[in-house]
């Protein structure tokens, strides 16, 4: 079993040296008074059966809405890797506040759970591994050497890869980042878009098919979005205006430049797909296509709304399509980095002539006018509910924060006390 001995290295985990003789995962789930874990059926897994699998580490908590999904999504990738291979296992290491919310959480995961009770293996796991924030999944070896070591960005690597990540070693993980370097490079609409079976996507009316080589030459926007998504849901009136404006203003220049957006579905049913994708002027991959798992993938596309940008080339312009229409709406158009960097100049002039404090209709604190460099940041703007960067208005008491655009100055006598 202990191969690494025939290549002559070390057993090496993070500079220090393991007792490879005794159980690896033993030392590090077990306790003395326990040697098992926790299955989802409720009976106890003695912990020795890991020897031999890769594991992973899953510090989750339910309280915490980013590993609530990303629980459910590694929950779809661990049945779909379980049919396949023996070798791999997760454990959950839990923060949650207290046993029932564990019981609550652990009873949507399919793999097994240091016991909750258990807080020193706990501990000793998170200061072990260096774990800062959740969800975090490290990736153990079986067998301990150089190139494969412990992997922290688990989690990372099964928003990228999902499955075809398995088995984590650094071999298959940088012919993984090779193949995706490739693809980018060589990305086309037809390889985005496309496949075997449809060379089309939907339009208006009726569904109607329009065939990709359409699309060839324009400025194309993809939004990934799905109707049980509330922030989705509010943002796309905003992007259906931007869009009615950047056709008319092309338009008008009489230039042959055009755009175009399709969106791209996580809609859950066919129905929500109908009624949203009715709502949209633009066109759309068909509900539930296979490509749509691709794109998700290939964009790294973590939370929607997302709004990517594609050139008349078919290369990627940017991902963050969003964040420019709410910052400069359809003045964003053609979203290029020469574009956005005249445009982050012009607000840069604008904002010279902002009041740098200001009194607003909708808050009752003073606001002071942030940017970048002193004290601003990302931000979510309050008054609009969009992400923001750069510019901004912000309360130093209580962290309320806006769009210069979205601050109506009033006297400081007019405030509602109640806002
Ligand atoms: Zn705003
Ligand atoms: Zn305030």
């Amino acid at each position: 079993m202990r191969t690494e001995m025939k290549h002559g290295t070390q057993p090496l985990v993070n500079g220090n040296s393991e007792d490879f003789s005794s159980s690896r995962f033993s030392s590090l789930l077990a306790t003395k008074d326990r040697d098992f874990l926790l299955s989802p059926t409720g009976a106890q897994v003695k912990v020795s059966d890991l020897e031999g699998k890769v594991v992973g580490l899953l510090f989750a908590a339910n309280w915490y809405p980013p590993c609530r999904s990303f629980t459910q999504m590694l929950a779809g990738m661990y049945d779909e890797l379980k049919r396949n291979v023996r070798d791999f296992e997760i454990v959950y290491v839990s923060s949650d506040e207290d046993v029932d919310a564990f019981n609550g959480f652990y009873g949507h995961m399919p793999w097994l759970a240091v016991p909750f009770s258990d807080l020193e293996t706990k501990k000793s796991l998170s200061r072990k591994y260096d774990v800062e924030g959740i969800p975090c999944l490290i990736i153990l070896q079986p067998r301990d050497n150089k190139e494969d070591a412990t992997l922290r960005d688990g989690v990372e690597l099964i928003y990228r890869y999902g499955v075809q990540a398995y088995p984590f070693t650094s071999q298959r993980l940088e012919q993984l980042h090779r193949e995706n370097r490739e693809r980018h490079e060589n990305q086309t609409l037809t390889n985005l878009l496309t496949n075997h079976n449809r060379h089309y996507v939907l339009g208006h009316p009726g569904l109607q098919q329009v065939p990709v080589t359409s699309l060839m030459g324009k400025t194309i926007g993809l939004y990934f979005s799905a109707q049980w998504c509330v922030p989705c849901v509010k943002f796309t009136p905003k992007l259906i205006s931007i869009y009615h404006k950047i056709k008319q203003m092309l338009a008008t220049n009489g230039n042959d430049e055009e755009f175009e957006i399709v969106l791209v579905s996580s809609d859950r049913d066919q129905a929500s797909f109908d009624s949203y994708f009715s709502s949209m002027p633009w066109l759309a991959l068909p509900f539930g296509d296979p490509e749509i798992k691709n794109l998700v993938r290939h964009f790294d596309v973590q939370g929607i709304p997302c709004l990517v940008i594609l050139g008349p080339d078919g290369k990627t312009i940017t991902r963050h399509g969003r964040n420019l229409i709410n910052l400069y709406q359809e003045n964003a158009y053609p979203f290029t980095d020469a574009k956005v960097k005249q445009l982050e100049k012009q607000l840069e002039e604008e904002a010279k002539v902002l009041p740098s404090v200001v009194y607003h209709a909708e808050h009752r604190h003073r606001l002071n006018l942030v940017s970048d460099g002193n004290g601003g940041g990302p931000f979510i703007c309050c008054v609009c509910d969009e992400q923001g960067s750069s510019w901004a208005y912000q309360c130093l008491e209580c962290g309320y924060e806006a769009h210069p655009k979205c601050v109506r100055a009033v006297n400081r006598d007019s405030i509602p006390v109640t806002s």
